[in-house]
């Protein structure tokens, strides 16, 4: 197919072009030129008159003529001017490079196109290295349309390729295709919802003549975009269900129903009980359920994992439960063997750092069936770590694990286990459709009762002192603080507040205090023992990085000091806050920032004091940052480019396609009819391994 043939055997690509294409842009064919896509356009349809333009005016572009050239100075301070004139006025042109160039080019006499950014020097309106193409009625040229604009790498510059050049290339591209693109999208398709043929798409996303048409083409190109990933991961799902049996949890006895009737310290949210309920129905169906759990900080998770892996073993099938950090995986272990106190059950705790001696008694009893639940951190995941019938697989916070991790303890047991992964930072609705598009979500949108609402303040350094004595009342009132720093050591970047002059700064300002500190250098065990001294009040203060970030429970600790905040995400800031606000206390939040904020840090400050709401938090932050940057995709495996969809601004356009494929899937679920035989052709074409979080999330 002509599509695939190597760029450089297009008109204008020589070997070295070919070359810097395919190390500084991935491009290799002629197809991966035609789905270069622009990232911006120019208005070029609007011709302005010298009258109308002023200096506050972005490009402008103008019709007229050239009267005459003067060139001044010497040597690197030479400079060409020229006036440009049309009915209405004149104006400056300027160069102070490229000047031969100009004077062998561009003449008096010829109307030009004149385009560029207007300014204004000692008085007279002017143009700095403006553009200038004989204007041509009859010719085809970016007057007249929206002007493409293309990313390109400093190095291509150098080596004069240009967005310009590139868009010369698109036009080359054009007239040697002519026709020869073919359509993707069965006829049926593209005329139920009104699409824009493939032809059409790629010639507007490149030269659109109007707004109307751009649109046009880049709804298509999305829509396309998104439905053949909707549309592949939902048959992946489905061809799941249907090849892999799970277990069938049929019954609920009497370890859940003694635990519900006797050991439940309080009442469940309506939300946990939702959540259990679809579970429930998830475990009894036969199907192998692989279902996300999410539920903002102190939702009450744990709690949800605890009944789930009960029902797993009324059902005589062990479970476990699998932690990022050894902190949190004994927190877990703590709790749990606590609410299960009067349960007679074996529940043991498995980390890096348990004996050998622990582990072979452990590993055993795992194959014979006696232990019922094992909580651990990765060490869960070793080959010798095997059960006798494992039925029931917590993952907590699971933005911390890859695909792999969970693969491995997927293929622990012959039946595979059901999956409840969980998560704490809510993942926008459009990234779990996509990012874990084959996964059930469960939401908890309810706090459990008697939460007060934590107070999140933002304050610049002239407020310091003040801060200061909040925290020193909150501390003798009883409280415990949380001071946290964006670095551990030292870094060149100026202002960086880093954590050990922190340290010491806090120390020195409150002497009558005792200060704790853990960071990510600590051995797992110091920092478990710098946390228990917090926990247990031995220290008031607790200085720290983002160590703390996940998990830690400590209901007394009331009040977070985050400094440097405009150098932190948004999710990020959003999961630091979760460690207050988890006892009966008013707790606050305050964000200490510099006075110099980018737009973005504004934004993220003001969405913090606004808001407490995990989603709305996340929608921001994906918004901020678009979805590569999320945390959780890189690991979780998102494999695949999009090339035009956004989705941070595309939200509508995938709840779309992702109805549309939902609806043609259920109805031919093969998709073997001769109405679906082009999709079915073009999702196998579409590489397995982009996929392979798939099958195994
Ligand atoms: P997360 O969802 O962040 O993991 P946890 O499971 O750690 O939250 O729960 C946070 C706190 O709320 C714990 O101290 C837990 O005992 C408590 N909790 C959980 N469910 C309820 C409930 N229904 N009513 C009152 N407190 C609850
Ligand atoms: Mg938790």
């Amino acid at each position: 197919m002509i599509v695939r043939t190597e760029i450089k055997f297009l008109q204008g690509v020589g070997p070295k072009k070919a070359e810097l294409l395919k190390s500084d842009l991935g491009i290799e064919t002629f197809y991966d030129l035609l789905y270069y896509f622009p990232y911006k356009y120019i208005d070029r349809t609007k011709f302005y008159t010298v009258r109308e333009v002023n200096s506050n005016m972005q490009y402008v572009q103008l019709l007229g003529k050239i009267q005459s050239f003067e060139k001044t100075g010497e040597g690197a301070k030479t400079r060409l001017s020229a006036t440009f004139f049309d009915r209405t006025g004149s104006l400056d042109l300027v160069w102070f490079k490229g000047i031969k160039w100009v004077q062998q080019n561009i003449k008096t006499g010829v109307t030009y196109v004149l385009f560029g950014k207007p300014s204004v020097f000692n008085g007279r309106l002017n143009m700095v290295h403006p553009e200038l193409e004989p204007y041509d009625e009859n010719k085809q040229n970016v007057a007249g349309t929206l002007q493409a604009f293309y990313n390109t790498s400093e190095k291509m510059k150098r080596n004069f390729l240009t967005s310009k050049a590139i868009l010369k290339l698109q036009m080359n591209l054009t007239a040697t295709l002519k026709s020869k693109i073919y359509e993707t999208l069965p006829a049926w398709f593209t005329q139920k919802h009104k699409l824009m043929s493939l032809q059409e798409a790629l010639f507007y996303i490149h030269f659109p003549d109007s707004n109307e048409n751009l649109r046009k083409a880049q709804f298509r190109l999305k829509f396309e975009e998104l439905f053949f990933i909707q549309l592949k991961i939902l048959s992946l799902k489905l061809a799941r269900t249907q090849k892999f049996k799970g277990h069938v949890f049929g019954v609920i006895g009497n370890h859940f129903n003694t635990f519900f009737h006797q050991c439940l310290p309080f009442e469940m949210t309506g939300a946990q009980k939702k959540v259990i309920r679809e579970i429930r129905r998830d475990t009894g169906s036969g199907k192998q359920m692989n279902r996300l759990l999410q539920g903002d900080v102190g939702s009450g998770k744990t709690l949800v994992a605890l009944m789930c892996m009960l029902m797993a073993l009324d059902n005589h099938t062990q479970a476990c439960l699998m932690a990022p950090t050894e902190i949190l995986a004994t927190q877990h272990y703590k709790t749990i063997s606590k609410m299960l106190e009067s349960l007679n059950l074996n529940v043991q705790l498995l980390t890096g750092s348990s004996k050998v001696k622990e582990r072979k008694v452990i590993h055993a009893a795992l194959l014979d069936g006696t232990l019922d639940i094992l909580i651990g951190t990765h060490a869960l995941l070793e080959n010798k770590v095997a059960f006798k019938n494992l039925g029931f697989v917590v993952i907590d916070e699971q933005h911390r694990f890859g695909v792999a991790q969970r693969a491995k303890l997927w293929g622990k047991n012959s039946i595979p286990p059901h999956v409840l992964v969980m998560t704490a930072t809510p993942i926008p609705r459009t990234l779990a459709m996509t990012v874990y598009g084959d996964l059930d979500v469960s939401v908890i949108d309810e706090l459990p009762p008697g939460r007060k609402p934590i107070k999140t303040l933002h304050f610049h350094d002239n407020k310091r002192k003040q801060v200061f004595q909040f925290v020193r009342d909150e501390i003798n009132r009883g409280r415990q603080v949380y001071f946290v720093y964006p670095l551990i050591e030292e870094s060149e970047k100026l202002d960086l507040k880093n954590l050990e002059s922190g340290y010491g700064t806090i120390r020195k300002l409150f002497p009558e205090f005792k200060v704790g500190m853990v960071h990510g250098r600590m051995k797992p065990a110091e920092k478990d023992e710098e946390m228990m001294r917090f926990k247990n009040r031995e220290t008031q203060i607790l200085v720290s990085t983002t160590v703390i970030e996940v998990g830690v429970d400590v209901p007394n600790a009331s009040v977070m000091v985050i400094e440097s905040a405009e150098r932190f995400g948004l999710s990020q800031l959003h999961q630091l806050r979760g460690r207050v606000g988890r006892g009966a206390e008013q707790s606050y939040c305050v964000l200490m920032s510099s006075y110099k904020l980018s737009k973005e840090s504004t934004i993220r400050l003001e969405t913090m004091v606004r808001t407490n709401d995990g989603f709305e938090i996340a929608e921001t932050d994906l918004k901020l940052r678009g979805p590569g940057d999320m945390e959780g995709t890189q690991q979780s495996g998102l494999g695949f480019d999009l090339k035009i969809a956004n989705l941070g601004r595309d939200g509508e356009i995938l709840q779309h396609a992702r109805n549309v494929a939902s609806d043609i899937i259920d109805a031919d679920p093969n998709l073997l009819s001769d109405a679906n035989s082009m999709l079915r052709r073009q999702i196998q074409k579409m590489k397995k391994a982009e996929f392979n979080w798939g099958v195994i999330s």
